[in-house]
């Protein structure tokens, strides 16, 4: 079965329930199990800073979804978690992305994978390599030497929690 990973990032209403019901959600995908989840992370928001910190966590499903089928119902479940979309990269209820899905490379209008700004976020990289320092890029290039590389400055912190 394809293995994918999944970054939850929530700042809006509470976010910890929000990342913990979206969990819910995914594992109640029909043909989709979540496998595993890392700590929450609470970061720095990026791209528009006048708003609340983020708590950020990275889960790997196994799914029989396609990754057009998988991307549209994250959709669906960002938007029944109340997702509304005004500012980019602004304050939301929910946001997911899709970071890996086997190691395939994708490049669609509506769908970019491995997610095009995954390697430079902290907030994505120390959660996936808490659970996956394996998990390969289409270029053979692991988690864990990506995340070697990586130069994020935004400030960061692991609360120990686990939602699953
Ligand atoms: P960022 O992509 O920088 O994390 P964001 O998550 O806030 O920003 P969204 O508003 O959630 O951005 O999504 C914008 C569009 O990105 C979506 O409509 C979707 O079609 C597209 N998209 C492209 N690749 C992916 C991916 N791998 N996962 C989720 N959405 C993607
Ligand atoms: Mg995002
Ligand atoms: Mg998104």
């Amino acid at each position: 079965m394809p293995r994918a990973y999944i970054g939850l990032g929530s700042n809006m209403g509470n976010p910890i329930l929000n990342l913990e019901t979206a969990l819910k959600r995914i594992d109640g995908i029909e043909g989709t199990r979540i496998t595993a989840t890392s700590s929450v992370y609470e970061t720095e928001p990026v791209g528009y800073e006048e708003q609340a910190w983020f708590h950020n966590c990275v889960a790997e499903i196994d799914t029989v979804l396609s990754p057009e089928e998988l991307l549209g119902t994250l959709q669906e479940i960002e938007t029944d978690l109340g997702r509304v979309r005004k500012i980019r990269w602004g304050p939301r209820t929910i946001d997911l992305d899709i970071l890996l899905y086997d190691q395939m490379s994708i490049n669609t209008e509506r769908l970019i994978i491995p997610h095009p700004r995954m390697a430079e976020r902290a907030f994505v990289m120390v959660p996936l390599v808490e659970i996956a320092p394996g998990a390969e890029f289409p270029d053979g290039r692991t988690a864990a030497q990506v995340t070697e590389v990586l130069s994020d400055n935004k400030k960061f912190a692991c609360i120990n929690r686990k939602l699953w």
